[in-house]
């Protein structure tokens, strides 16, 4: 391998995909640094401090399973962690693996230049931070990028304003001030409830209203704590080979395989279940047919309108334009039961859109409130955000947003052509599930590679243009079909005024991605040119993996 650079890998992002990409590098014998903009290691779980924040995933599903001795010694108290929890234990395993001293904090990284010459890259942080690197891996997270709406006069609001994806380390205080939340995807339905009990007034700006269902999160007894260790084995397996990454197992009937009777007590039990199980473990058809999507959003709607007193309210908050699992369904915790409380109320933005944000509130077409705090809750630009925003010049100095001005194209969710040495393991084309499951498969498969590549004497990697098409191809025509995420949910960037709409997660899921993964591997990385930088050689590629390009 060329010399002169300064490390071998520089990841980018302290999350926990980041930490984990850092961890597996320095283990095969890299020499790494790590550069987050933040000051604190948790990524998601560092910038999102907001009151009520927590998991969606079941804790110990979510967190790392690489290491049964630190599955064994971290006890999650919350089947459903809260972020001081999540943030606590991500700090944890970054002082057990010694990880902290192969890491800069404050260093938000502003160009990454790829030198053809050397096949190094000159990457610069906004502190000063100058690195040479031979291997680049963003791991800048899908949901980094917080978004506000541009709604006039927000910078002239003189009271405090946050947005939940950016909340500050020093505690808010709602106590006795008027408050108002804006938007109620899943930060804003999580932050709603604990606001509601301590602010005076709590007025909650909601443009489109989602399907809901409760989280039914609990303390992790002791028995379940012995039984988690226990099982821990038939855990993994189940993680390591469900599609999405969740313990839920698929169920095996669909809607109108049960009698009306039969199927109500079903929905009952679905909406008393943990998390995602409504939308992993409920019928086969929920997803496929519209007519069973429906029977069980009436099932949802009659539960909100039993929940919620003020009729106009109810109806409100149930959503009309959507089926379920169109958009990312949020879990929540006393969320309708917020809106019974006399200090809260709902404005409908579709209906009165925010005009302007003035000095002390907000106006709409009904007329002006009055606030202290505007919580934004207004959610990301997902999936490209951070990386389109990072000053990455690949071949000929080509920037990664021109190359996806059209939205992304990639390689197994991991690179893209034209951008040699570069990987974003947790991006754009990552599967939709339990994140973790599906960032890590792509660390250790990212970590393979770049073992492959050093252990065969290369200093290049690089995708095939040819495969990245046939892999984004992929994406594409399958994100046209159910079960996908619908096209005006922020998996397509529907959320961002001027993004393209395209698909921006792996719609073939993990096992897709498994099965090209063996591949790579059986045709000997035929899936990517690998080169000797400064020798201008290509060598050869093994017969076997020239025929299967
Ligand atoms: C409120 C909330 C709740 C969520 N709940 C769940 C859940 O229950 N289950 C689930 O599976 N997923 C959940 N997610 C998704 C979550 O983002 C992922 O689970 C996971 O945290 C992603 O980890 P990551 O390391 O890939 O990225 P992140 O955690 O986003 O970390 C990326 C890091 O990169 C840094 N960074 C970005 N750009 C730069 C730059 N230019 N220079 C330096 N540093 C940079 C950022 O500061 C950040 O610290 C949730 C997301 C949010 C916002």
């Amino acid at each position: 391998m060329a010399t002169g650079n300064d490390v071998d890998v520089l990841v980018v992002g302290a999350g926990i995909t980041g930490i984990y990409q850092l961890y597996r590098a320095r283990d095969a014998g890299f020499s790494a640094l790590l550069l987050e903009a933040g000051d604190g290691v948790g990524g998601t779980w560092y910038w999102n401090r907001y009151p009520g924040a927590q998991f969606d995933s079941e804790s110990y599903t979510y967190g790392y399973l690489f290491s049964r001795e630190l599955f064994d010694e971290w006890e999650w108290q919350e089947h459903f962690a809260h972020q001081p929890e999540i943030e606590r234990y991500l700090n944890h395993v970054v002082d057990r693996f010694d990880l902290r001293r192969h890491i800069r904090f404050g260093a938000k990284v502003t160009s990454a230049v790829y030198d053809e010459p050397s096949g190094t890259w000159a990457v610069a942080a906004a502190d000063g931070t100058e690195v040479r690197t031979r291997f680049l891996v963003a791991a800048t997270g899908i949901l980094s990028v917080p978004f506000f709406p541009d709604v006039p006069g927000r910078a002239d609001f003189r009271g405090e304003q946050h947005h939940t994806g950016l909340w500050p380390s020093t505690p808010v205080d709602f106590a006795g001030k008027r408050v108002a939340v804006v938007g109620t995807g899943s930060s804003g339905v999580q932050l709603v409830p604990v606001v509601a009990e301590n602010a005076a007034s709590l007025t909650v700006y909601q443009r489109t209203p989602n399907w809901c269902t409760p989280l039914n999160n609990a303390p992790i007894t002791e028995d379940e704590q012995a039984r988690l260790r226990e099982e821990f084995d038939a855990m993994c397996e189940t993680l390591n080979t469900s599609a999405a990454g969740f313990l839920h197992l698929p169920h095996d009937r669909a809607t109108f395989d049960d009698a009306e009777e039969e199927r109500r007590a079903f929905f009952e039990r679905m909406w008393d279940s943990p998390g995602f199980t409504k939308l992993t473990s409920n019928y086969t058809d929920l997803l496929f047919d519209p007519v069973a999507n429906a029977e069980w959003c009436t099932f949802i709607a009659e539960k909100i309108r039993s929940i919620v007193q003020d009729p106009d309210t109810a109806e409100k908050l149930i959503p009309k334009d959507h089926r379920y699992g169109e958009h990312r369904p949020p879990f929540v915790t006393g969320y309708f039961e917020a809106f019974n409380l006399p200090n809260v109320s709902l404005v409908d933005v579709k209906r009165t859109p925010i005009e302007r944000v003035t000095a002390t509130g907000i106006e709409t077409a009904d007329g002006a409130s009055q606030f202290d705090i505007i919580v934004w809750a207004t959610g990301f630009d997902f999936g490209t955000g951070a990386l389109t925003r990072m000053g990455i010049r690949g071949r000929e100095g080509v920037a990664l947003e021109d190359h996806w001005a059209d939205g992304p194209t990639t390689f197994l969710g991991i690179q893209t052509a034209g951008f040699p040495n570069f990987f974003f393991p947790g991006g754009p084309h990552a599967a939709a599930g339990n994140n973790p499951r599906y960032n890590g498969d792509q660390v250790d498969f990212i970590t393979d590679t770049l073992v492959y590549v050093r252990d065969n004497g290369y200093d290049t990697i690089e995708v095939d243009p040819a495969a990245e098409e046939k892999w984004t191809d992929m994406v594409d025509r399958w994100a046209e079909k159910p079960p996908s995420f619908g096209k005006s949910s922020y998996y397509f960037g529907a959320n961002i005024p001027g993004k393209p709409r395209r698909y921006l997660l792996n719609a073939g899921g993990r096992p897709k991605l498994f099965r090209e993964i063996d591949r790579v591997r059986e045709n000997d990385y035929a899936a990517f040119r690998l080169s000797r930088s400064g020798s201008g050689e290509t060598p050869p590629l093994p017969e076997a993996a020239a025929e299967a390009r």
